[in-house]
């Protein structure tokens, strides 16, 4: 479990002080997908980046599992899918996947090995050896992805994983990730514009203000589990779509 209590943060001193958080709040249970909405600015790659141990919160508290976690653990409990895919282009899929756990101590025909059974059910299968310019959008999403799964962090933090992506391949990762992270059983706090994909994903809808970012507000999103993009097609669901539009169209959230 995850939370995050009354956390500032600033960047910068005396003018050029720049107030990206300002008394943040959230929590995210074992097991529950929450999303993030707030309009380009807000500070929701900071949060990201303070919740994953990239970086210290100025005031507040994040609690790990009802522990107050320090950077260096929270960095090991997290598994991070930053904004840009951040696959290196010399090496392939396969080598780029397997980097994580490389790092990690593993060695290399060892972690190229337990990357490569992955691929199949990643939708890679066929391209391990190729480089990241010649996949589409959706599959270097999917390696991304791959990368992190292979961590083993039962919690994920996602920072818009599907922005830049068509509306057709958008909607099929959507589906793929939501019965994949349901089937593993693992939580996640997912950054997203789009209300139409934090109702189909998440349990619960965190609200954020522009700079500085505060959470304005919640909601709950009590829809029928295990959640399928489908569940967003409901009418229960439009109602809860319409809600968020309207709230974040007041906090100016550019979808
Ligand atoms: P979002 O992800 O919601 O678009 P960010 O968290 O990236 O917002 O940024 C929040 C604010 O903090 C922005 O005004 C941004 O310019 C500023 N900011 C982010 N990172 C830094 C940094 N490393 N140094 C200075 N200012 C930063
Ligand atoms: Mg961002």
């Amino acid at each position: 479990m995850l939370e995050v209590e009354s956390v500032d943060k600033a960047y910068g001193r005396g003018d050029n002080e720049v107030v990206a958080l300002s008394g943040v709040s959230l929590t995210v249970g074992d097991g529950e997908f929450a999303a993030l909405v707030g309009p380009s600015g807000c500070g929701k790659t900071t949060l990201l980046n303070l919740i994953a141990g990239l970086d210290d919160v100025d005031a507040g508290r994040i609690l790990v599992d009802g522990a107050s976690a320090p950077a260096e653990e929270r960095l090991k409990r997290f598994g991070y899918m930053p904004q840009q895919d951040m696959l290196f282009p010399w090496r392939t899929v396969l080598a780029n996947v397997s980097l994580g756990l490389e790092v990690q101590g593993m060695n290399r025909a060892d972690a190229r090995a337990r990357a490569a059974e992955m691929f199949p059910q990643f939708g890679l299968g066929g391209f391990e050896h190729r480089r990241p310019h010649e996949l589409s959008g959706g599959m270097r999403q999917r390696a991304s992805f791959l990368r992190t799964y292979l961590l083993g962090r039962p919690f994920l933090l996602l920072d818009e994983p599907f922005g830049a992506l068509d509306a057709i391949t958008r909607g099929q990762l959507q589906a793929w990730l939501a019965e994949t992270w349901n089937r593993i059983g693992g939580s996640a706090l997912l950054v997203t514009h789009d209300p139409h994909e934090a109702v189909a994903l998440s349990d619960r809808v965190y609200v954020m203000s522009p700079r500085p970012g505060r959470i304005t507000n919640v909601l709950e999103v009590d829809l029928p589990r295990p959640r399928t993009v489908r569940a967003a097609e409901t009418e229960a669901a439009h109602r809860l779509i319409d809600v968020l539009r309207h709230e974040t169209e007041s906090v100016g959230v550019d979808s």
